[in-house]
C-alpha cells in the first residue's frame, strides 16, 4: 500500500531500519519503551543492531527480493547511516512511508550534492571546488588556495578519503591518495572550535534542536563530545537556528545532525550533514529528558517530539579499539555511563562504545 504523507505510525508498529550499526542498536533499544519492534537489514551477519532487533534480515543493499520481503513486514522504514544505496530506499518509498525522503539521503551522500544544497539554501561553508581530474585538482588549488583539504565526494567518513594540501605538497601525489574518480576540495578552515547541532523534525514540520556541543576529534575521528559548548550563547543560537533552518528546507523527517566549524573570526560554517542519528548526540541518552534515538523515533513515526531538556551538563568520550578494555574501571566510577556496542574484535579506531560523564548542570 503506497503511503500517505504525514501519515501516522503507532505504537505496536515496527520500524524498518536500514542499517545495524551501533545507531540501529541504540534505535531499537529506545523504541522498545514506546511499543515499538525494529527489524534491522544489514548485509554483515555479525552486526550490534540484530542483538537487540525483534526481526533481522542478512542481505546486501541490491538485493531487490530481500528488500520487497523486509518492506512486508514493516509499517515506517529508516537508515541509520549514510552508505545505503540511494536506489534501495527509492524502492522501499514506493511501499512503505521512508523517512527521511531517499532524497535527503541523495543530498547528503554526496558532499559536492551537499555543499550545493546548502549554498542554494543560503547556509555558509568553506569555500569548495569539484575536482574530476588530476590537471582539475591544479585549477582548483590556484582558485581556492592552500591550505586546503581534498576529500572523496562519496563514501568518506572519519577522515577516510581525506587528504591535507599545503604549499609544499606534492598534487599528483594527493590526488592518488585520495583514490577516488571526484573529489571535492575545501578551502581549510581556520577554526577555533567545533561544534554540532542535532535537530528532529517531525511530520508537521514541528523541529527541536538538542543544545549545541562541541566536538573534539582525533586522527579525524570523534574523541569527546562537550555539552554546553563553551562559547557565547549569541553564536550558539545562531547554530541553532542554521541547524533547523536546513531540516526545514531539505526538508528532513526524522534526524539531522549539523556539523560546523566556528572561525577564529567567529563565524559559523558548516562542514557536513548527517541525516540520521549522531555520535555527537548519544550524551542525549543519559543527559536528557528525550534522547536523540527516541526523538527520532518519534519524528518519523509521526508522534509528538519529545523535551529537549537537558537535566546535567555531560562529556561523552567514545572507547575506541582497545579502550573498551578499561570496562570495569569506568564502572567503578560514580558519575560515569558505560555504554558498549556488542562488537567482538577491538580494531584499531573501531567503535566499540562510549562512556557519558555526568555532571551538575552550570558545572562546564
Ligand atoms: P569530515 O569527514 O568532513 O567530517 O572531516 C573530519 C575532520 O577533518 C573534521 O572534523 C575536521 O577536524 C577536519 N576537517 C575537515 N574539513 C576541513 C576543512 N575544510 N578545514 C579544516 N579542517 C577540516
Amino acid at each position: 500500500m503506497k503511503a500517505e504523507r504525514g501519515q501516522i505510525i503507532p505504537p505496536g508498529s515496527t520500524i524498518g531500519v536500514l542499517g545495524g550499526g551501533q545507531l540501529g542498536r541504540m534505535t531499537a533499544l529506545a523504541a522498545a519503551p514506546l511499543g515499538y519492534r525494529v527489524h534491522s537489514y544489514c548485509p554483515e551477519a555479525d552486526s550490534p543492531a540484530f542483538q537487540v532487533s525483534a526481526f533481522s534480515t542478512v542481505a546486501p543493499y541490491d538485493d531487490q527480493d530481500a528488500l520487497a520481503r523486509f518492506a512486508e513486514t514493516v509499517d515506517v522504514i529508516t537508515f541509520e547511516f549514510e552508505n545505503v544505496p540511494s536506489t534501495a530506499t527509492e524502492l522501499l518509498a514506493r511501499t512503505k512511508p521512508t523517512r527521511p525522503d531517499p532524497r535527503v539521503l541523495h543530498v547528503c551522500q554526496d558532499r559536492l550534492r551537499e555543499k550545493d544544497f546548502l549554498a542554494s539554501a543560503n547556509v555558509p561553508t568553506t569555500r569548495y571546488m569539484e575536482v574530476a581530474r588530476a590537471e582539475g585538482l591544479e585549477r582548483a588549488v590556484r582558485s581556492i588556495g592552500l591550505p586546503a583539504v581534498l576529500k572523496t565526494a562519496q563514501f568518506g567518513y572519519d577522515g577516510k578519503g581525506q587528504v591535507m594540501l599545503g604549499k609544499e605538497s606534492d598534487i599528483a601525489d594527493a590526488w592518488r591518495r585520495m583514490g577516488a574518480g571526484i573529489g571535492i576540495l575545501e578551502g581549510f578552515v581556520d577554526f577555533t572550535h567545533e561544534i554540532s547541532v542535532i535537530v528532529a523534525r517531525g511530520v508537521d514540520g514541528i523541529s527541536a534542536a538538542f543544545p549545541p556541543v562541541e566536538n573534539q576529534h582525533r586522527n579525524h575521528i570523534l574523541d569527546t563530545t562537550i555539552v554546553p559548548a563553551r562559547l557565547p550563547e549569541a553564536l550558539l543560537m545562531r547554530a541553532e537556528a542554521v541547524a533547523k533552518h536546513i531540516a526545514e528546507v531539505l526538508p528532513v523527517i526524522g534526524i539531522l545532525a549539523v556539523e560546523m566549524f566556528v572561525t577564529t573570526g567567529g563565524e559559523v560554517l558548516v562542514n557536513e550533514l548527517a541525516p540520521r542519528p549522531h555520535n555527537s548526540g548519544h550524551w542525549t541518552i543519559d543527559a536528557c529528558m528525550t534522547s536523540q534515538f527516541e526523538q527520532f523515533v518519534r519524528a518519523i513515526c509521526g508522534l509528538p517530539l519529545g523535551s529537549v531538556e537537558r537535566h546535567a551538563d555531560a562529556v561523552m568520550k567514545n572507547l575506541l579499539g582497545d579502550d573498551v578494555a578499561a570496562w570495569r574501571e569506568i564502572l567503578s566510577e560514580p558519575g560515569a555511563k558505560l555504554h558498549l556496542y556488542g562488537k567482538r574484535e577491538p580494531r584499531p579506531g573501531r567503535k566499540m562504545g562510549h562512556i557519558t560523564r555526568l555532571f551538575p548542570k552550570g558545572a562546564i
